[in-house]
């Protein structure tokens, strides 16, 4: 795009192209066999270009390239010679799907030497790849004799040409290499991954923004074709302007600034230009959009800059909605309604919200190319209970809608297109864990009450509204952790009072008179919100975050309270806070509220029938400061993921650490029991709602140090439940007493042991 750096020139490629065309459509338009029109094929082009050679390598199945057809190189080296993947300068022009221009190519470091060919005479080298729908084919190539480096306009003629080939190539008009070619939209794949939600999902793919195959790419009428595109083009900013006119609109699905920066592109002169060139060199309206794609993304990505790659996406998205503006879908706007009932959603990138715009009924399964365990649509897939995965290169390319696709987010492999054996036996693991589910299920109404007559009462964790049918469906006691976040990082504003006001509401209505826990915002540290200025930290999860910015930032969290106040007018209001570090912390969390009530009841608003405050206990400078902490709450909840994060000064998001130290040991346990033992001393209710709490063994430990009140994800209560139903609560804590009496002792190992020996569920 003409934003920086691709200043705009006159394109004189228009009589090569043209040239080329007209000979390629004679040559398809001949009888006789595929290689015969390939030998043409590259004859043709190596005329028009005045290259000295011309050679179609395609890819095989094993991601090699096989040199198909050349003019110019030895002829004996045809179907000899392969590359294998990314070796070379035409494996590196198919790895980055970009061109390759060398002036001196035997001198490039990179130059694979093939005594076969005969081309080492050779030394200016042009690569282009061969792509359909952005799936790499193969690689077109030329080289000439003399050093020199190609034009912009022999990148540009030589990239058109690869188009054409494309699509004989697909259309089979070239017999034998379409063996070569489609195989890769044909065959079993698998993209490894990582699960960003888990479950097993089997099921049929749905592009969330599919591609339109584009299928003629010859124009018969020029100025047909450029008619076309200058009304689709004025349908696409007019689609666009609409969106943003809209408010509700944005609201439903795209954020406001991506939409904006669409409008932006949209409203480029540099791509309209260059679509305007390349339909005057001979090409569809549907084949410019696509060249332009594909030869812009080749220069963006080449740029490591995260600016760049996000503009590529833009472009990417608006090139797709204008295919499918010319291919006569109104305004490019998605149909979902041809979603298959068993729908695997497979996509580069999403907001949240648009998943949410899907029919949820129908939807299995998120494969998305770009999301980690952290984004937005992870946690969306995760309230949803879809399995997910993410970081799922070339997904979007490698799939055709309609395609059979198995989502692993155990493993983070996902299956395309499987085998018998592979949907068998996945088949056998869904309904395994279907069984086990049903089990849970049964247990859903039975109390948590272990064998010796302990009740334990379980809560679930949610962050979204869609997440509280969860507390029905499990049976849970209520929700000890409501993550109020999610909804101002999921938002592209600050949720105003309002806002907040509807959902706390919404949660408390649905909860159905079950206790709702809500934490107060925990932003800062790794949860950004894209609309607040946070600094730079050198230390994020040691930082400005939770508490201590809404301490400073009183305006903020008195909001937030004022909507818990509103929102559970007459009902019980439980609130608590994240990362408390000092006691008196609690005493201005205090005032702050007092504030606010007063507000209220000056208005003569109805006011919470009750009101708990709490404290997060994440933080050990709170071990020395018991006595004092018990007295200013009404509860505490232990967030043991962070606990545990900052008594091992180990970093939860980094994997060369995280895993490093076991909560199940002493330091960790010692630190529990002594927070149970206070909070029992002073009779404060204690809970735990980090993710110790939701597996069994931990679960089980916890039980043994004195804990009677826990939180987990809504898929743990099942196993934690049928763990406390087989349990003797009397035997474990003996256990825990006297492991944590003794130093050195493999703990975790000592519950397995102890679960095994006892027969206890984990
Ligand atoms: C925790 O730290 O254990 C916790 C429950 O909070 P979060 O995971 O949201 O930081
Ligand atoms: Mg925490």
């Amino acid at each position: 795009m003409s934003k920086r750096g691709d200043e705009p020139r006159v394109l004189p490629t228009e009589p090569a192209l043209r040239v080329l065309m007209r000979r390629l459509r004679d040559i398809m338009a001949e009888a006789g066999d595929g290689q015969a029109r390939l030998d043409k094929i590259v004859k043709q082009i190596a005329g028009v270009m005045v290259a000295e050679v011309c050679s179609i390598y395609l890819k095989r199945q094993d991601g090699s390239l096989e040199l198909f057809a050349t003019e110019g190189l030895n002829a004996s080296a045809v179907h000899n010679t392969r590359m294998k993947r990314g070796e070379g300068l035409v494996g590196r022009c198919a790895e980055m799907k970009e061109p390759v221009n060398e002036a001196d190519a035997p001198s490039h470091p990179a130059f694979s030497y093939r005594p076969e060919t005969g081309e080492e005479i050779y030394h200016a080298l042009l690569a282009v790849p061969i792509l359909r729908s952005g799936e790499l084919l193969g690689v077109l190539v030329i080289q000439n004799r003399k050093t020199r480096e190609y034009s912009d306009e022999d990148v540009e003629v030589l990239q058109a040409t690869a188009m054409i080939v494309a699509e004989h190539l697909v259309t089979g008009a070239v017999a034998g290499s379409s063996a070569a070619i489609e195989i890769s939209k044909t065959l079993s794949q698998v993209i490894r991954g990582e699960p960003i939600s888990e479950g097993i999902a089997l099921g049929h793919a749905h592009l969330h923004e599919p591609r339109i195959v584009v299928t003629k790419l010859m124009a018969e009428d020029p100025s047909a074709e450029m008619q076309r595109l200058t009304t689709a083009m004025l349908a696409l900013r007019t689609s666009l302007d609409d969106m943003l006119a809209h408010e509700h609109l944005s609201g439903a699905g795209e954020h406001r600034e991506v939409l904006e920066a669409y409008r932006m592109f949209a409203h480029d002169k540099g791509w309209e230009r260059r679509l305007r060139e390349a339909v005057e060199s001979g090409l569809t309206a549907e084949a410019a959009v696509e060249r332009v794609q594909n030869s812009t993304r080749a220069r963006m990505l080449r740029q490591h800059d995260s600016y760049w790659r996000e503009r590529q996406r833009d472009l990417d998205d608006l090139s797709d909605r204008l295919q499918r503006i010319l291919a006569g879908k109104a305004s490019g706007v998605l149909d979902h309604s041809e979603m298959p009932p068993d729908t695997i959603l497979i996509a580069r990138n999403m907001g949240p919200a648009e998943l949410l715009d899907y029919d949820r009924t129908k939807l299995r399964g998120v494969v998305v190319e770009d999301g980690s365990g952290q984004s937005h649509v992870a946690i969306v897939a995760k309230a949803l209970g879809l399995a997910a995965i993410g970081q799922a290169a070339g997904a979007v390319e490698r799939v055709n809608a309609g395609d059979a696709v198995i989502v692993d987010a155990e493993s983070g492999e996902v299956h395309l297109r499987p085998s018998p054996d592979v949907i068998n036996a996945y088949s056998d693991k869904v309904r395994f864990r279907a069984r086990r589910q049903q089990r849970f299920d049964a247990l859903r109404d039975t109390p948590a009450v272990t064998r010796d007559g302990r009740t334990v009462a379980l809560h679930i964790n949610a962050g979204l509204v869609v997440d509280i049918p969860h507390l029905h469906e499990s049976g849970a006691d209520g929700v000890g952790l409501f993550r109020t976040e999610l909804q101002f990082m999921l938002s592209h504003v600050f949720p105003r009072l309002g806002r907040q006001v509807q959902t706390y509401r919404q949660v408390l209505a649905e909860a159905q008179g079950k206790p709702v826990v809500f934490r107060a915002l925990d932003i800062g540290g790794d949860k950004v919100l894209p609309y607040l200025k946070q600094p730079q930290e050198e230390n994020p999860a040691l930082g400005w975050r939770a508490i201590r910015m809404s301490l400073d930032r009183p305006a903020l969290f008195r909001t937030q309270i004022r909507a818990f106040l509103v929102a559970a007018a007459g009902r019980d209001l439980r609130f608590m806070v994240p990362m408390v570090t000092l006691a008196s912390e609690m005493d201005a969390v205090r005032d702050l509220l007092s504030k606010e009530l007063e507000i209220l009841d000056s208005r003569r608003l109805e006011l919470p029938r009750s009101i708990s405050v709490g404290a997060m206990f994440e933080v050990p400078s709170l071990l020395f400061e018991l006595d004092a902490l018990m007295r200013k709450v009404d509860f505490i909840s232990v967030g043991s993921n962070d606990l545990s994060q900052f008594l091992f000064a180990a970093d939860r998001t980094n994997a060369l650490v995280s895993k490093r130290f076991d909560p199940l040991s002493a330091p960790m346990l010692r630190a529990l029991r002594t927070v149970v033992k206070a909070a029992a001393k002073r009779r404060v209710p204690v809970t735990l709602c980090g993710e110790l709490a939701g597996n069994p063994i931990s679960a089980m430990a916890l039980i043994g140090i004195g804990f009677r009140s826990v939180s987990m994800a809504p898929a743990s209560i099942g196993p934690v439940k049928s763990m406390i139903l087989s349990l003797d609560a009397k035997k474990v804590t003996a256990l825990m007493d006297d492991l944590l009496k003794r130093d050195g002792v493999a703990i975790r190992a000592e519950l397995e042991r102890f679960a095994e020996a006892e027969g206890v569920e984990i």
